[in-house]
Order: structure tokens, then C-alpha cells, then sequence
């Protein structure tokens, strides 16, 4: 089978296995039936997934011109906490910055090597989860806008790493400490104007990966840089296809890059 593909984030659905899927022009092609087939992929050029420039990718898929003008790319994506739509404060587009900051979002713990902490839309649950490779996850706290979790999210900085080591949770690395009683540690610190928007669901999202085996070494695949690519795919997880060898290629990370896929 062959395919024209604009890279993109991959879909997920929370599963067993998670299923993932991807966007070829209009058609949504399931991505797990590829497992254990191999797979050629050569680069075809860049498309900006906003204004459709085949200008090199600045990051997060679009131009360099885009990433600093659309609204999509405003600081407070990256640190919530600079949201200001609740104050009437515009930074690129306040009707836009309204609409996603004045929902309401969730602050969680994730697990993968380490329990990070983590802000996200509700709308977003659980597939930001899926997204980043957790092995569980809990929420901790709903909040009415995006400025109130990212303040909550700084403060527990101090306690819990928000980054996910993406090499360990490649290589199937899990903390030995507990969700449930983390988020109950969390609480005895947590600052009095959080409290009102503690969950006290103690739900956890167990996720599982279409994953033969995880790799003992891990090496990127950047299909701009390479042009071509081919290899055996053995699994999926977070936004990575893992191939045989332990070469992984982020699809997420290289989005907008048009790359021609053949399935065989
Ligand atoms: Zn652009």
C-alpha cells in the first residue's frame, strides 16, 4: 500500500492495545495492522500545516512566519500560566485564546520512568495521556481555566518533574511509586486556593501499547535530514512508531513534513 502523507499528530483511542490512527488527505488509516509489516518512507517536501508554505518547518509543524504570528502558538500553550483571556488581556487573539483558556482544564499526574506533572484541556483526557506515553495516569484537579491550572502546575514543579523522559518511556522504564498514593502526598502541600478544585475521583487510566518489546538502545529518525528511511515496525507508543533495532520515529515532532509511505 502506498500513501502520500502531510505528518501530523497521530489519533488514539484509548484501547487494549490504545488504536492509533493517522490522516492521509482525507482518509483515516489505521496505523496498528502495519505492526510487524516493514515500512519505506521517503521525504517529500514541507507543507506548513496553517498557511500551506512549503517553507521548512519552524516547529509544531508550521512556518517560521506562523509559529510567531497565529494564535495557535501563543506563549501560553507552552506555559499556561502566561494565560491572560481571564483578564480581558489579548495576546494574539483574544476571541480564540477565550475559547480554549475559559474551559475547563486538568492538572494530573502521568507516570512513565518518573510521575510528572501535567496541564491539559479536559477535552484532551485521556488522549494527551496516550500522546505522551504514560503507563497510568490520574487527574488531581479540575480547574475553570487554563491560567488557574498552569499556576497550580508551577507551584508543584517543585515536587514533580513536567517533563517526560522520552527515552525511558521508550524503553519501557517505570517509577515503582504509586499514582494514587502520590496524589495523596500531593495534597498535604497543595496550597489552600487549589483546594477547591481537588478531584477526589481516585480513577486511574491504565493505558497499555501496541509493543511486542521494548528496545534495549534507541535512535531517532529525522526523515528531512535521511530523505529515505526503511525498516520493520514492532510497535506504537506516545506519538513514536518504534522499529526493529530501536529506531524510532516521533510523528508528532515532525509534522509537516510530506513524506511518501509504502507498507509492504
Ligand atoms: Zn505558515
Amino acid at each position: 500500500m502506498k500513501y502520500t502523507i502531510l505528518l501530523q499528530k497521530m489519533n488514539n483511542v484509548l484501547g487494549e492495545p490504545v488504536r492509533y490512527t493517522i490522516m492521509a488527505g482525507d482518509e483515516e488509516i489505521p496505523v496498528n495492522p502495519w505492526i510487524g509489516k516493514r515500512i519505506r518512507m521517503d521525504f517529500a517536501g514541507y507543507e506548513c500545516l496553517s498557511c500551506g508554505s512549503p517553507l521548512p518547518v519552524f516547529a509544531q509543524g508550521v512556518c517560521k512566519k506562523c509559529f510567531f504570528t497565529i494564535p495557535e502558538m501563543g506563549p501560553w500553550i507552552i506555559h499556561p500560566e502566561l494565560c491572560q483571556a481571564h483578564l480581558d488581556i489579548e495576546d494574539r487573539n483574544l476571541e480564540y485564546e477565550k475559547s480554549v483558556q475559559l474551559a475547563p482544564h486538568i492538572v494530573y499526574l502521568a507516570k512513565t520512568s518518573h510521575i510528572k506533572v501535567g496541564v491539559t484541556r479536559k477535552t484532551q483526557v485521556p488522549f494527551r495521556w496516550i500522546d505522551q506515553g504514560a503507563d497510568e495516569a490520574i487527574a488531581v484537579l479540575e480547574t475553570p481555566n487554563r491560567y488557574l491550572a498552569g499556576k497550580a502546575e508551577v507551584f508543584l514543579k517543585q515536587y514533580f518533574t513536567d517533563k517526560t523522559s522520552w527515552q525511558q518511556m521508550l524503553k519501557g522504564i517505570r517509577t515503582k511509586k504509586e499514582l494514587a498514593a502520590e496524589k495523596e502526598r500531593l495534597r498535604t502541600f497543595l496550597p489552600g486556593e487549589f483546594i477547591p478544585y481537588w478531584l477526589a475521583d481516585e480513577k486511574i487510566t491504565r493505558i497499555s501499547y501496541p509493543v511486542s518489546a521494548h528496545p534495549a538502545k534507541i535512535k531517532s529518525i529525522n526523515i528531512a535530514k535521511q530523505q529515505h528511511f526503511e525498516g520493520l515496525l514492532t510497535g506504537i507508543k506516545g506519538q513514536y512508531l518504534i522499529f526493529e533495532g530501536g529506531q524510532v520515529f516521533n510523528v508528532r515532532n515532525q509534522s509537516g513534513s510530506i513524506v511518501e509511505w509504502e507498507v509492504v
